[in-house]
């Protein structure tokens, strides 16, 4: 997108960036000049992750970390502020979600993603945000969905976390400006990753029923959103902040995502698919 490159030198942490669009994003930074940091729980999707994006060149710290603890996320900043001197970019990508109607959700299914996607971006942003003020400069980039305010029928949880992220975009976003920080967030519409793949539209029927309500008809790729992220990230967009950009090809005007109820009424279904798709 860019001719130069933008993020020379910039220490980009990306929470869950070993695999889907954490990967991606991290791997459009590496390509315009900026040493990446990327954490999530698992080692194996660190290591894999870390060796795709190294194609892209620069330098990449893995880091095991669980967003949902505040005294690892310390130990973590300190540890990247030791190897970089620096943090200028945090996006907060990590989370986690399934199909569950309302009325069945069961309570730790809905404290667990509260946990990750709204208490661990908090978390996350608190603690590395400090760091920044320190720095009088910075940036935070919130990934959302268009569930975060139309509503996400069967994802009553991952809807109710993503509106407090947006709540929380705009919040710090005026808090923090005095700082010399920014804070933005992107609504992808569904996309296909091993993730929202397996738990959201395990059978190729469900996808279809998805795509089919999407006005453009297709799912957004990985690398439409990177690059969404990629410029409100860049110095092209400083004087954005406390923005929400949508990239859903129409999805949620057109009632795509919040008045499908498709996953609530092929609720069974979808869980025999889903265990199904994990267990392969
Ligand atoms: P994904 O591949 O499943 O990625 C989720 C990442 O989060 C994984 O790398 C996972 O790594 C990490 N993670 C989960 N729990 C964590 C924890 N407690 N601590 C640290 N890391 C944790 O998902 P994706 O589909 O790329 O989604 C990426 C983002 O886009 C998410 O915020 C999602 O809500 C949002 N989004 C997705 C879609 C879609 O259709 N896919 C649509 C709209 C928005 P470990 O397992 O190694 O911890």
């Amino acid at each position: 997108m860019f001719k130069e490159k933008v993020l020379q030198d910039q220490v980009a942490v990306i929470t869950g960036g070993g695999t889907g669009l954490g990967k991606d994003i991290a791997i459009a930074y590496a390509q315009q000049g900026a040493k990446i940091v990327i954490c999530s729980r698992n080692e194996e999707h660190l290591a894999k992750g870390a060796a795709d994006i190294a194609k892209a060149g620069g330098e990449v710290m893995t880091y095991s970390l669980d967003v949902r603890e505040p005294q690892a996320i310390k130990a973590f900043t300190s540890a990247v502020v030791e190897r970089f001197g620096k943090i200028d970019i945090l996006v907060n990508n990590a989370a986690g979600n399934f199909i569950y109607p309302a009325e069945k959700l069961p309570l730790r299914g809905w404290k667990s993603v509260i946990d990750i996607v709204l208490n661990g971006t908090f978390y996350c942003s608190q603690i590395i945000g400090n760091q920044m003020i320190e720095q009088q400069s910075g940036q935070i980039m919130n990934i959302l969905a268009t569930y975060a305010w139309a509503g996400g029928p069967g994802t009553i949880h991952s809807a109710s976390a993503k509106a407090g992220v947006l709540a929380m975009t705009r919040t710090l976003a005026v808090e923090w400006a005095r700082y010399g920080i920014r804070v933005n967030a992107v609504a992808p519409g569904p996309f296909d990753t091993e993730g929202a793949r397996t738990r959201l539209w395990p059978t190729p029927e469900l996808e279809k029923s998805i795509t089919d309500k999407i006005p453009l008809n297709r799912f957004t790729s990985t690398e439409e959103v990177a690059q969404a992220v990629l410029y409100l990230t860049s110095p092209y967009a400083s004087y954005i902040t406390g923005e929400c950009v949508v990239i859903d090809g129409g999805a949620w005007l057109g009632k795509g995502i919040a008045g499908n109820m498709d996953f609530v009424d092929n609720f069974a279904a979808v869980r025999e698919a889903s265990k199904k798709a994990r267990i392969k």
